[in-house]
C-alpha cells in the first residue's frame, strides 16, 4: 500500500513538474477545482496524494530531523490559521495585479512550493499544511464535513498513541477523557500513516 501511495505521489508531482515546463498551470488549477468538489465526499485527498508540495514536503521533513533543525518552537504570529486566509486573497490580488499591470504571469504555484519545502525545513509540516498553505484552507472548508472520511474504530482503539505520532497534519488525537483516538476531518488529508502504525486495526476508512 505504501509502495501505492507512493507511486501516485510521484506521478502527480511528475505531471505537476511537466505542466510548469509547459506553461500549462491552468490544467493543475482544473484539477485542484475539481479535487474540492471531491473532498465534499471523500476529504482531503487532493492533500494525501496529488499536491506536489506535501510530497516534497516529506523528504524534505526526513532532512531537517538529519540535519537537526527542525524546531517546535513555533513562533506565535505562525501559530494561527489566519495565516492562511492571507495567503490566499495575497495570492489572488498579486496574480490578478501582476497580470493587469505588468502583463507578468506569477508562478505562484512554485512559490508556494519553495515556500513549503522551505518552511518544512524548520517546522513539523503541519505548520505549512493546517496555517498557512491556501490550498489546504480550501480542502479544509470544504473537505471537513466529508461524506467519507478514515475514522477510529473506538471498541478497537488502546488509546496508544502511535497513530498520533505518526500524523504528519495533526488531525488525530487521542482524548484525554475517553483515551480513544479520535479524527479530526477538516485536517485529516486521509493518508495511511495513522493505519499503517495501529497495531489494532482500529482506523477505516469509510462513510461518515
Ligand atoms: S489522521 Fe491519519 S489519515 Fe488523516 S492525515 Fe493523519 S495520518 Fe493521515
Ligand atoms: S494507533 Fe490505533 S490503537 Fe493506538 S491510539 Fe491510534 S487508533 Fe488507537
Amino acid at each position: 500500500m505504501k509502495l501505492l501511495v507512493f507511486s501516485i505521489r510521484v506521478l502527480f508531482l511528475l505531471l505537476f513538474t511537466f505542466l510548469i515546463f509547459t506553461g500549462n498551470m491552468m490544467v493543475w488549477l482544473g484539477l485542484f477545482v475539481v479535487s474540492i468538489v471531491f473532498s465534499v465526499f471523500f476529504g482531503r485527498i487532493y492533500c494525501g496524494y496529488i499536491c506536489p508540495m506535501n510530497t516534497l514536503m516529506e523528504p524534505t521533513e526526513w532532512l531537517s530531523k538529519k540535519l537537526k533543525i527542525q524546531s517546535v518552537n513555533v513562533p506565535k504570529w505562525l501559530n494561527s490559521e489566519k495565516i492562511s486566509f492571507v495567503v490566499l486573497i495575497a495570492s489572488i490580488l498579486s496574480v490578478i495585479l501582476f497580470k493587469r499591470i505588468f502583463f507578468i504571469n506569477i508562478p505562484i504555484l512554485p512559490i508556494l512550493l519553495i515556500i513549503s519545502v522551505v518552511m518544512t525545513l524548520r517546522f513539523k509540516p503541519d505548520i505549512f499544511h493546517n496555517k498557512i498553505c491556501p490550498f489546504g484552507l480550501l480542502q479544509k472548508l470544504f473537505g471537513k464535513h466529508a461524506l467519507f472520511s478514515k475514522m477510529v474504530i473506538s471498541d478497537k482503539c488502546v488509546g496508544c498513541k502511535l497513530c498520533e505520532n505518526a500524523c504528519p497534519s495533526k488531525a488525530i488525537e487521542v482524548s484525554k477523557v475517553s483515551k480513544k483516538a479520535i479524527i479530526n476531518t477538516a485536517y485529516c488529508y486521509q493518508c495511511i500513516n495513522c493505519a499503517v502504525v495501529c497495531p489494532k486495526s482500529a482506523i477505516v476508512y469509510r462513510k461518515k
